[in-house]
């Protein structure tokens, strides 16, 4: 038996964080598929589908695959035990998908090398930097044309602001895509070959190709070449603790849907990502491999089938060892109870977990109790974890109760699922009229169906389209009659000013004609 210590030390927990098709479910497919989990690639999830009625719940599971065995998925590769957690795209992009990156101890960005770095990329990227966390850049379809390489790197470094080491660099792309030149592990590994011996050729000690082969004659090495060249002069150095610290991302080329160079970015991968590192609660940091149990709640999923209430709250273990059946205690109340029924994540399979240890993630059944950011820890001392920053919505409604003689219901609703994480809610200064806001448009359709199903209040939305929201550091200069329709005055759910602008236009105006205001992100504040 491998000690506690072994256990969470053998542990890779990540989220592939990217643009809708840039290929991250192509290669998560891949990845498990190397680890042995799924049988088939295409299991990962149903196909995209289109529009679909939020009235059946059970269908959109069936359909997109947003079932909780596709949120968290394990394998074994190597001497590691890998845990990938999804970040929904497209729709179901949420406040989930950003609270997701807070319980993983690495990320993989996957970029279309012909479209280089596009927007969802932008937003996620920027909850890794906040956290310090490496970021692993992995540039997909190089089997078909794409930007020149030199230009995406420069792009990493001017739209995210990070530094980069090219661990290989692509010789050709698209119809003339040859391989990767492989600066890491010394060799070039051809993206056609006839035969598996052929597809690693080494280096000799210079650099170049060492074996005879026509690629030698081609401009696409000498070109290759030139580039290794200035990258050895002018590029980033490789620093191991500068990946670490989340200052440098090591850049790997490839293709996921043919999987070329998948392989060698996983082991590349596993050597340098972190295993389960230490995290600040009120009672100091708390190292990964003490013996007592914690973890927090980062994500609660509702069930959407109205006969079964429950929920699942998705659990990052931070210390110690689960085991089923244990005592916990929920901090937040003081609260304590027995864990008997837990759900562990795998691909193919909802199984029952019996243990689990730091770095994984686990589902509790949940009756109601749970809130997102909540801390749960096995006997003494009680502790909290640091609460999960708040998200700037970007999307916003006016909501009211259809029947006003359902209030009651109506704001019982609201006020759980707010406290839950599912919308955040506003108010307008004097009317207290209910706007809420929400990251992506499948947080509204899901507050609706809860609403209806679990509290049986139906409401009325009105949308107000998307907003820029901007939180106000020095509420006593600011003036109700700043507020208008184009930098809306609202005030949070702790009561907190809020300016809700038009677009970046008004925002800039905004700040052009109040100096003395001023505003800030959520995410800024770190
Ligand atoms: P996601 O939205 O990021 O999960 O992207 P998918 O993995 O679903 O991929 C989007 C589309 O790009 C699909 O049609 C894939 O087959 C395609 N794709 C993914 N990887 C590659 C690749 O390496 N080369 C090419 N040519 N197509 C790819």
């Amino acid at each position: 038996m491998a000690s506690l210590k072994e256990e969470v030390l053998s542990r890779r927990t990540f989220a592939i964080i990217s643009h809708p098709d840039a290929g991250k479910t192509t290669l998560t497919e891949k990845l498990l598929l190397f680890g042995g989990a799924i049988r088939d690639a295409g299991t990962v999830k149903g196909k995209k589908t289109g529009k679909f009625a939020t009235s059946d719940w059970m269908e959109i599971e069936k359909q997109r695959g947003i079932s909780v065995t596709s949120s968290v998925m394990q394998f074994h590769y190597q001497d590691c035990h890998v845990n990938i957690l999804d970040t929904p795209g497209h729709e179901d992009f949420s406040e989930d998908t950003y609270r997701t990156l807070m319980a993983v101890d690495s990320a993989v960005m996957v970029v279309d090398a012909a479209k280089g770095i596009e927007a969802q990329t932008k937003k996620l990227f920027k909850v890794c930097k906040m956290r310090g966390i490496p970021i692993f850049t992995f540039i997909n379809k190089l089997d078909r044309q794409a930007k020149p390489p030199l230009e995406l790197l420069a792009e990493l470094e001017e739209v995210l602001g990070i530094e980069s080491y090219p661990m290989n660099w692509p010789i050709g792309m698209g119809k003339e895509f040859f391989g990767i030149y492989d600066r890491f592990n010394a060799r070039i590994e051809q993206f056609r070959t006839e035969n598996a011996e052929d597809r690693f050729l080494p280096l000799d000690e210079e650099g170049g190709l060492a074996v005879e082969h026509d690629i030698k004659k081609s401009s696409l090495y000498d070109q290759m070449l030139e580039e290794i060249m200035l990258l050895e002069e002018a590029g980033n150095e490789f620093s191991k603790e500068r990946i670490a610290a989340g200052e440098l991302t090591p850049v790997f080329f490839g293709s996921a849907l043919t999987n070329f160079g998948v392989q060698t970015f996983l082991e590349t991968y596993l050597q340098f990502a972190p295993p389960p590192q230490p995290r600040q609660s009120d009672n100091g940091e708390v190292d990964p491999t003490s013996e007592q149990f914690s973890g927090f709640i980062f994500k609660i999923q509702a069930n959407m089938n109205p006969a079964h209430r429950d929920r699942i709250a998705f659990f990052r273990i931070c210390s110690g060892k689960f085991e089923r059946g244990m005592s916990v205690t929920l901090t937040r109340t003081g609260k304590t109870s027995k864990v008997s029924q837990s759900t562990q994540f795998l691909a193919d399979d909802r199984s029952t977990v019996n243990e689990a240890v730091s770095g994984d993630i686990i589902g509790l059944y949940d009756t109601g109790n749970y809130q997102i950011g909540d801390t749960l820890v096995g006997g003494k001392p009680l502790f909290q974890y640091e609460k999960l920053p708040q998200f700037a919505p970007e999307l916003f409604v006016k909501v009211s109760a259809k029947n006003v003689m359902k209030q009651k219901s109506f704001h019982k609703g609201i006020e759980q699922l707010v406290q839950e994480g599912a919308i955040q809610l506003y108010k307008t200064l004097h009317t207290e009229s209910y706007i809420l806001g929400a990251v992506g448009q499948l947080q509204f359709e899901v507050f609706e169906h809860r609403m209806k199903g679990e509290y049986n209040s139906e409401v009325i939305m009105e949308p107000m389209g998307s907003k820029i929201a901007r939180w106000v550091e020095n509420e006593e200069d600011v003036k109700e009659n700043l507020s208008n329709s184009r930098s809306l005055l609202v005030k949070d759910r702790h009561g907190k000013l809020v300016f809700l602008f038009e677009n970046e236009f008004a925002l800039r105006w905004f700040q052009d004609k109040n100096e003395r205001i001023k505003l800030y992100h959520p995410l800024d504040e770190t």
